[in-house]
């Protein structure tokens, strides 16, 4: 792969990057609109977004009593839960610009779900929405959280029914009108280094097992990983432009993926602002606004996940109700899109480009992708520049033929710092700079164009992955435990048409369980379990079996492949 025209600076925030750095620079200057809600249409421009994020900083810095070059980033961490607005990356820009953290957790989590992340994070505070409000306070109040740390995002009226924001909160607006009236802040001192050492985010990811995990994101992560996806798409987007410079040609993309997670978070709300486009926010996935948004916003590129685009092609009626004509490209991740639903796709749609990404939030982001003069269906695409890839079998041996499978491991700039207090975690993961994806991939050279393809074909590691968000296995089958019929259990994936996988247990019962016990109403109470206390994609959609014991390793170690593979063929003779 080439290597990067300019190696990503170390020493400077993602606020001044952005801000400073390159919408000061960018061919159109401040005037472009950035961010422009897609049920409202209220919109602000790139100046707006500058001025907003700069007197938000100083309304944070007066209520929390912080300072840029005073206090650790630790001691300044911002907790988001909000479905997406857009004032959601102002908030993120204007923390850092205070030199602290965005911890964003996922829109769907239970309270169970917050109280982790708020508590491994250390929160200080808290921004959430009306819809929300009630999960975030309870969270709150089980972690400590006076209810004044709790600040509110405001949603249109579109997506809360119609529902004001509730009262006794102070608004991010709020803050925003305090902070006017504030004196300038001291400009934020990074050491040389420093931009590459300091977190920006924490976002959580299960990594290849055990628990969700505070995954350390730099700010040179962030910042790297945009040059890197903007460079490589240089030769399509803008040919006559040298590399690491800023296009003029802009896109108005679809900005419905959540923020909390890091495709969202990094592809549409840094690499798309970067390159100067107009993201256009959606709060949830609807599918009458989704396509209003896209006719009324004349939006040229969507950024999808493979369940959406599986929707779509179900729904052909529907679509025919709506102008799609702006749309030339889509862009997928976060999980495989089958050959096949891309065809269909196509069917539909002859003349849009459908490329597919391949990353994680331990590579903030994106390591391959297809790119538009070299779509190959099915395949994850080549590698950005910056990166170095290896694939290595399971034995430990490098692959170096084409077609040959093993655990792709990475390297790049934009691997992130690791895992926050979990060192045997990092050990695992993080070894001498590279990464391992705990992902199966082969590598193929396309006979058309000449590039090699990384295709990922099996996942190795405990992951499940339902519309695109992580379940970890580890993390269901301890709440499982907490079931007084559960005397075992493993959890695996299954597929499943729309979702893409979906989590199924197997349950070992427990000695408290009698003759008279029916399965059918133990299995209906332990699907109940999960659904009280976990987010939806968690619930137990696979189903749960019982079984007479859980098979492990001598070590222990749940042999879930085995389970999985067991799986898999009891299904195939059904
Ligand atoms: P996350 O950290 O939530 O982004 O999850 C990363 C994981 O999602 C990867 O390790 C893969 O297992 C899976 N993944 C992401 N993108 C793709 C893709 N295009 N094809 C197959 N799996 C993917």
């Amino acid at each position: 792969m080439p290597p990067l025209p300019h190696d990503p600076p170390d020493s400077i925030t993602i606020h001044d990057f952005m801000l400073d750095e390159i919408w000061g620079r960018h061919p159109l200057g401040y005037s472009r609109n950035p961010f422009t809600c897609g049920l409202s249409g209220r919109t602000y421009s790139a100046l707006e977004v500058k001025e907003r994020t700069d007197y938000l900083a100083r309304g944070l810095a007066k209520e929390l009593g912080w300072q840029p070059n005073k206090g650790a980033e630790w001691d300044k961490v911002i907790g988001v839960f909000s479905v997406n607005t857009i004032d959601t990356i102002t908030l993120a820009w204007a923390t850092h610009r205070l030199g602290g953290i965005q911890t964003p957790a996922n829109a769907a989590y239970s309270t169970l779900e917050l109280v982790h992340q708020l508590k491994d994070s250390g929160a200080k505070c808290l921004f959430t929405c009306g819809p929300l409000l009630n999960t975030a306070l309870e969270a709150a109040s089980q972690v400590g959280m006076p209810k004044n740390r709790i600040y509110m995002l405001e949603l249109p009226k579109e997506a809360t029914g119609g529902q004001p924001t509730p009262n006794g909160y102070k608004t991010l607006d709020d803050l925003i009108k305090e902070g006017s009236q504030q004196p300038r802040l001291e400009h934020l001192n990074l050491q040389k280094g420093d931009g590459a050492k300091r977190t920006a985010f924490l976002c959580y990811s299960s990594g290849t097992s055990g628990l969700p995990k505070g995954v350390m994101i730099s700010h040179r992560n962030v910042i790297a990983n945009t040059i890197q996806m903007t460079t490589f798409d240089r030769p399509t987007r803008d040919p006559k432009k040298a590399p690491g410079t800023v296009s003029d040609y802009t896109e108005t993309c679809l900005g419905l993926l959540p923020m909390s997670h890091i495709y969202g978070l990094v592809v549409i709300c840094h690499v798309s602002l970067y390159r100067g486009d107009q993201v256009i926010v959606l709060p949830r996935f609807e599918f009458r606004p989704f396509l209003s948004a896209i006719q009324t916003h004349h939006i040229n590129l969507l950024y999808l996940v493979p369940p959406i685009i599986i929707n779509m092609v179900n729904n052909q009626s529907l679509l025919a109700e709506y102008d799609l004509s702006s749309i030339d490209a889509i862009f997928t991740g976060a999980a495989p899109l089958g050959k096949e639903t891309a065809e269909d796709l196509l069917r539909i749609f002859p003349s849009w480009t459908v490329r597919q990404g391949y990353g994680l939030t331990e590579t903030c982001t994106v390591v391959c992708t297809t790119s538009p003069a070299d779509v190959w269906l099915g395949s994850c695409g080549s590698l950005l520049p910056g990166y170095e890839a290896r694939i290595v079998t399971i034995e430990g041996t490098e692959v170096t033929g084409y077609d040959q499978p093993g655990e792709l491991v990475v390297r790049s700039p934009s691997i992130v710092l690791g895992y926050l207090n979990n060192d045997q975690a990092n050990r695992e993961t993080f070894q001498d700079g590279w990464m391992r994806t705990g992902d199966e991939a082969v590598v193929r050279r396309n006979p058309e164009s000449g590039h090699e393809h990384v295709f990922i074909v099996d996942r190795i590691k405990e992951l499940i992955k339902v519309k695109g968000l992580q379940v970890a296995p580890a993390e269901l089958e301890a709440h499982l435990l907490t079931h007084s019929a559960v005397g075992d259990c493993a959890v695996i994936p299954v597929p499943d048409d729309a979702a893409g996988e979906v989590p199924m247990a197997f349950v070992v019962k427990s000695s408290k369980v009698g003759i008279e016990d029916s399965e059918a109403g133990l299995r209906r109470e332990i699907v109940k379990h999960v659904e009280k206390h976990k987010a939806r994609h968690k619930w137990l959609k696979g189903g749960v079996k019982f079984i007479d014991a859980v098979p492990k390793s001598p070590s222990g170690k749940i042999l879930r492949r085995l389970l999985r593979d067991k799986e898999r063929e009891a299904r195939r003779q059904e």
